[in-house]
């Protein structure tokens, strides 16, 4: 009889290892609390319009090709992807805007334009940049934080320094513009941290930034869950929606026995959980939970959001697939989601449009409008809070684009704090997880293997790699390998 793993969840982290776990012979049933797959990137259609309604940047192009590769398939026998170009466009505070090429030549002509003598730092970082990318995924994404010794070799003991320096301080050493310092402090925003608090090494991320490209999957990120889902039955995977998991039964041995699954009690010998982590934890009886309350408050969570999906009667001007405002003070923002967690006084935020280059997700003539505000995780979610940021970003935004745009909105949807909590258990309603500083790498993280519960392990944001859509796909594959040697 094929052996049975039950996944609670359904974001990428989970379908990743369902693959690898059906693929390995055992009976996989994934168990989801929502009535659509996908987790945090769900999709939404309303009037024609369809919104994804978690991420949106497809980065890491390889990450995909490999998890696909495992199972000898490719990303496009699911779905076609295009390299956006401009990969996106930054508007800063003098109202000016720059767009980031998607080839490097025209990225290195960008900063020399603005900076003269940038482009040759540039390169010099991007060499280093991509040497921690190979090394990244070569000899560190892909292992499960069980020990330290796992990170150690020679050509990580080289890069250590880099784990105590920050990428703010790499990054300004050589270059002055603020605009391109900006440019080039924001792809570690994925990880979740502050500039001032995330490594050197992951200046990795500036690789998969300028070095790999932007790219978009023709109907969008949903067309990567569909796929996942697709591959997955194909294994014999078994999905179920609407199937809320409330207990995870073990015995006296601390073994798992069962789920408690919409109020009816199921016999499971083996749980992988692709919840949030915290929320995970509290499935279970105090006496058997890894991490206190204590530990998790004290945990640099990445930021949760106040989101609006807008549906435009017009064609929106003078922006990008991707359009980030950088155009107020990032640190004064930073520090009111990290430091002295409030309401942003005067918030950054990122829009896109991907009907610009992807007409399937807008009506013709017509645009949809993402739009994001990061913000403290467990901060206080009114309708008027929202209502207030709502105009608060379309003015900014009509006057940095120079365009009226409210008079053009057919209809809004929002999402924030109550919504991550509700959705998706999310632990004060993170949106992206548990941010990778420091002191949160690698097996600094909650383990991905329960050490009180037998048979019972994690993946996904909160624990190893990190946040993002690559790690969760790379989570997945750990957290089934471990399954799987622990079985064998
Ligand atoms: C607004 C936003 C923008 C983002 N942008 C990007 C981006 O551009 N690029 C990128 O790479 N990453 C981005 N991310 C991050 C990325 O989406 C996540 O890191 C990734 O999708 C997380 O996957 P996961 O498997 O860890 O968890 P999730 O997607 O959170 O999946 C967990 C699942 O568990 C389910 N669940 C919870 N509790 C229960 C229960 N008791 N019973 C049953 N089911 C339960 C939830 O409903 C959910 O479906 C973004 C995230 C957000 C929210």
């Amino acid at each position: 009889m094929k052996k049975q793993v039950y996944i609670i969840g359904s974001g990428f982290s989970s379908l990743s290892a369902s693959c690898y776990l059906a693929k390995a012979g055992y009976k996989v049933t994934v168990l989801e609390k929502n009535d659509s797959l996908g987790g945090r990137a769900r999709q939404f259609k309303k009037e024609g319009f369809t919104f994804d309604l978690g991420p949106s940047w497809y980065w890491m192009p390889d990450v995909f090709e490999r998890f696909f590769a495992d199972f000898g398939k490719k990303p496009s026998d699911f779905y076609t992807l295009d390299k956006l170009s401009p990969g996106y466009e930054v508007y800063f505070g003098d109202r000016s805007s720059l767009k980031i090429a998607s080839k490097l030549a025209e990225i290195y002509e960008l900063f020399e334009n603005e900076e003269k003598g940038s482009a040759k730092h540039l390169k010099t970082f991007l060499d280093s940049a991509k040497e921690n990318y190979d090394t990244a995924i070569k000899d560190l994404v892909y292992k499960p934080g069980i020990s330290p010794l796992e990170l150690v070799n020679t050509t990580t003991i080289s890069r250590v320094t880099q784990f105590f320096s920050t990428i703010r301080k790499q990054v300004r050493k050589n270059i002055k513009s603020s605009k391109l310092i900006q440019i080039l402090e924001f792809p570690v925003l994925f990880l979740g941290a502050k500039p001032d608090n995330t490594p050197a090494f992951y200046n990795f991320m500036n690789y998969a930034d300028f070095g790999l490209g932007t790219w978009h999957p023709r109907g969008g990120m949903y067309k990567v869950v569909e796929g996942m889902v697709a591959l997955a039955k194909t294994l014999g995977v078994e999905f179920k929606t609407k199937a809320t998991v409330s207990k995870i039964l073990t015995d006296d041995q601390k073994n798992v026995t069962g789920l408690v699954v919409n109020g009816e009690e199921i016999e499971a010998n083996m749980i992988l959980s692709g919840a949030d982590y915290h929320h995970t934890e509290t499935l279970l009886d105090e006496s058997v939970r890894q991490y206190s309350e204590k530990y998790w408050d004290k945990k640099t969570f990445a930021p949760s959001s106040l989101l609006f999906y807008v549906g435009f009667d017009k064609k929106i001007e003078n922006v990008s697939h991707h359009t980030l405002f950088f155009d107020t003070d990032f640190d004064v923002h930073a520090a009111e989601i990290y430091d002295n967690p409030k309401w942003p006084t005067d918030p950054l935020f990122y829009a896109n449009f991907t009907s610009i280059t992807d007409p399937t997700s807008a009506p013709e003539g017509k645009e949809a409008g993402f739009f994001l505000i990061p913000l403290a995780p467990g901060i206080e979610d009114t309708e008027a809070l929202r209502a207030e940021y709502f105009d608060k970003i379309m003015d900014r935004f009509e006057q940095r684009t120079n365009q009226k745009v409210k008079s053009s909105v057919l209809f809004k949807r929002s999402f924030c704090v109550n919504d991550f909590k509700g959705a998706y258990n999310s632990y004060k309603g993170n949106a992206y997880g548990m941010a990778n500083t420091l002191l949160q790498t690698a097996f600094l993280r909650p383990n991905i293997k329960s050490s009180k519960v037998g048979n019972l392990f994690f993946t996904g944001q909160l624990t190893v790699p990190g946040p993002g859509v690559p790690p969760a796909l790379i989570s997945g594959k750990l957290a089934s390998e471990l399954i799987i040697k622990k079985q064998s």
